[in-house]
């Protein structure tokens, strides 16, 4: 089981705005549902837990380390599933994800190849690997994104608005495979999707200026949501 906790972290900007306060959170593996509207926070909180903000204040620790003092073991365990798949080097899927598994550090060649046809078959993308990845359909793209953000075996996977975008189809297949990846790693989903929250997550917390108004089971927040 992995554990992220979020202990009393507020963050400030240089301009003086106060983007979150006395923020509480503990996320365990499956996926934890982020919610609020626009301006929350939510960029905030996950900016603050990848690293690329530091808290002004209060502690974030994964398994029992403190990340904001050593950052790098969160960064080597983090994967990101963006928002938007807009722009891919003609070259064919699979040598799309060979590239980025040696970005992400993954040495020998083998494991390369062994990590990449697993995820693939996971992703239900194994045949059409020799393709490049601009042909392929909207769903097709997230779900390459979902490989792509697995690379290197990351514990915690950070997810935007994941099914913008989609068509109610693509969108039921993305929900499954997301649910199907996360019994054994931490997903974090930010939506202003109440619906996504609904479908999808184990845990949620609803974020409003900047302070966790509410955290628990989707499921005894249905009727508000
Ligand atoms: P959300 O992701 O929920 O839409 P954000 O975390 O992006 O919310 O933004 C929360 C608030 O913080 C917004 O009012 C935004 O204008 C402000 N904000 C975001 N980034 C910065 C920054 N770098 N400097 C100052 N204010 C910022
Ligand atoms: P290099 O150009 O570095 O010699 P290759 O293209 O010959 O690399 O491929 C090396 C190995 O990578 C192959 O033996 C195979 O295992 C794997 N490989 C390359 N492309 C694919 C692919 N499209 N599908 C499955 N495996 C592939």
């Amino acid at each position: 089981m992995n554990t992220l906790k979020i202990d009393n972290v507020s963050l400030v900007y240089s301009n003086g705005y106060k983007a979150l306060t006395a923020l509480n959170l503990e996320i365990n593996n499956g996926i934890f549902g982020l919610l609020g509207p626009n301006g929350a926070g939510k960029s905030s909180l996950m900016k603050t837990i990848v690293g690329l903000q530091k808290p002004t204040e209060g502690s974030i620790s994964f398994n029992g380390v403190d990340i904001v003092k050593n950052p790098l073991e969160i960064q080597k365990r983090l994967g990101f599933l963006p928002q938007y798949f807009g722009v891919y080097p003609k070259v064919s899927a699979y040598n799309l994800l060979e590239h980025l598994a040696k970005l992400k550090g993954v040495q020998n060649k083998e494991q390369r190849h062994d990590q990449i046809m697993n995820l693939l078959e996971k992703v239900n993308l194994t045949d059409v690997r020799n393709k490049e990845v601009h042909t392929f359909s909207g769903g097709m793209k997230q779900r390459f994104g979902v490989a792509q953000a697995l690379l290197g075996a990351p514990k915690i996977v950070i997810v935007d608005e994941p099914t913008a975008g989609l068509d109610p189809e693509e969108r039921n297949r993305f929900n499954t495979l997301l649910s199907a990846i996360s019994e054994d790693i931490i997903i974090i989903l930010s939506t202003h999707l109440v619906e996504d929250v609904r479908n999808l997550c184990s845990q949620m917390a609803i974020i409003k200026k900047g302070q966790v108004i509410s955290q628990g089971s989707p499921r005894a927040y249905v009727h508000q949501l």
